[in-house]
């Protein structure tokens, strides 16, 4: 699981256009479903180290999987 942490993103718009699978979303914008995770995040980056260094990405999974 990757958290992202409110207080350093920058809203650069650079991981929404790489995501995968409709899995990050502006605050603002989280569907009303998903809203409790909104809290989630920002609790659980609170705890979690930060990445600093560049990894290879996770397979793409296939959509129909
Ligand atoms: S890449 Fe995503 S998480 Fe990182 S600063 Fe930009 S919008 Fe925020």
């Amino acid at each position: 699981m990757l958290y992202i942490d409110p207080e350093e993103c920058i809203d650069c718009d650079a991981c929404e256009v790489e995501r995968p699978v409709d899995a990050i979303f502006y605050e603002e914008d989280v569907p009303e479903a998903w809203k409790e995770f909104v809290l989630l995040n920002r609790e659980m980056a609170a705890t979690c180290p930060p990445i600093f260094d560049w990894k290879e990405p996770f397979a793409r999974r296939d959509a129909n999987s």
